[in-house]
């Protein structure tokens, strides 16, 4: 599953330098998480960084993007490639 940020986010900063994939930022009012980019950190880490970090615990799954550990891992695949190549 991509995780999504909750309106309880205090636009505090610390996540979106851990993101390996790129995939926080900053939205309207607050940061926000790309579904198409958060593998949950699949292929870089155990645990998604940005829910270790977070000193309000408001990332949650996010309900609308459930995906299995297999598809996150073709995610984090596809994302690889595409940075390899320069997109
Ligand atoms: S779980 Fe990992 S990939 Fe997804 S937004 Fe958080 S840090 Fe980025
Ligand atoms: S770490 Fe949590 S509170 Fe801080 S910007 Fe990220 S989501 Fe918002």
């Amino acid at each position: 599953m991509a995780l999504m940020i909750t309106d309880e986010c205090i636009n505090c900063d610390v996540c979106e330098p851990e993101c390996p994939n790129d995939a926080i930022y900053m939205g309207e009012l607050i940061y926000e998480i790309a579904p198409s980019k958060c593998t949950e950190c699949v292929g870089h880490f155990d645990e998604p960084q940005c829910v270790q970090i977070c000193p309000v615990a408001c990332i949650p799954v996010n309900p609308e993007h459930v995906e299995s550990r297999e598809t996150l891992f073709e995610k984090f695949t596809r994302l690889e490639a595409a940075k390899a190549q320069g997109v």
